[in-house]
């Protein structure tokens, strides 16, 4: 593979760290190279790194090293000033979130303030609609209707199983705004799956979420993995990021500045030194 431009002096990541990442043969996500500046300030600075199908990876770094515009970058939310993001083999650049949300590659986002007055399971039904192709092909007018009232029954069964499977079927009839910031975490993260996701990156999930609901939470990632999900997470909780994560992408100053699992991430003395430096 031909390496990323390297215009700049790169002193970083100039050493013979073993970067696994690059180890991944069939990544589900490959970001190279990306940049986004806001005006004059690099928030992501030449970020490249790849996500392995099936795996829980880990994105850290000390305030402000670029994580979340990182996020926003990969799903259409911010269109990146330089690079490239590709998943599943095709170059998704730029692509508008919808457009992703459709082939599979998501992220959490809080709930609306619109949508916190409609009630939980109406949220759930909201969510933009996955992408296994089901609706359109099957719209051939005989029978039209009752492929319509099928195709809502579906959506409602859909929705209540979600809201089961995170155990918020109770706040079903209840409005999104009336929920703790735990429950409502967990119903950012039904609103995603129920469209029936390949990836999903959660930033920050488990902010403001108590030890209970925490549990619950990691323990449903760990079971969408066993059925093939992928997820990206940053995380401030480090405690979380090291027993969950099997693989670890450290960033500071808008680049990757090391990765690779727990053991070698917690003795790696430039990722000590970038949360020490207090950059933020
Ligand atoms: P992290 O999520 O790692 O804390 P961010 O991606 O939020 O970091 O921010 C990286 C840098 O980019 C910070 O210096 C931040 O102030 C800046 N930044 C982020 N978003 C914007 C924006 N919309 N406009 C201007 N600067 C931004
Ligand atoms: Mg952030």
């Amino acid at each position: 593979m031909s390496e990323p431009d390297t215009a700049e002096p790169m002193s970083a990541t100039a050493t013979d760290v073993p970067t696994t990442s690059d180890a991944v043969d069939a990544p589900l996500l490959e970001v190279d190279g990306l940049r986004k500046e806001f005006g004059g300030v690099t928030a992501v600075d030449g970020a490249s790194f790849r996500v392995a199908p099936g795996s829980l990876t880990g994105l850290i770094g000390p305030n402000g090293a670029g994580k979340s515009t990182t996020f926003n970058c990969i799903t259409g939310i911010h269109e990146p000033t330089g690079g490239t993001v590709r998943f599943d083999g095709q170059d998704v650049t730029g692509l508008a979130p919808y457009t992703l949300a459709k082939r599979g590659l998501v992220r959490t986002f809080q709930i609306a303030r619109e949508l916190s007055e409609m009630t939980v399971l109406e949220n759930v039904m909201l969510a933009p609609p996955g992408q296994r192709g089901e609706s359109a092909t099957r719209a051939v007018l005989p029978g039209l209707r009752e492929q319509v009232q099928e195709a809502e029954r579906e959506v409602v069964d859909a929705a209540w199983e979600t809201l089961d499977f995170f155990e918020i079927d109770h706040l079903a009839h209840e409005n999104a705004g009336s929920l703790s910031g735990g429950q409502r975490k967990l119903l950012e993260m039904a609103r995603v799956l129920s469209t029936d996701p390949e990836m999903v990156l959660l930033d920050e999930p488990l902010a403001g979420v108590n030890p209970t609901l925490e549990e619950k939470l990691l323990d449903r990632v760990d079971e969408l993995r066993r059925d093939g999900l992928t997820f990206l997470l940053v995380e401030h909780d480090m405690d979380v990021i090291m027993r969950h994560c099997e693989h670890i992408i450290v960033m500071h100053q808008g680049q990757v500045l090391a990765e690779g699992d727990a053991s070698t991430i917690q003795s790696d003395e430039r990722v000590l030194e970038a949360y020490l430096g207090g950059d933020v």
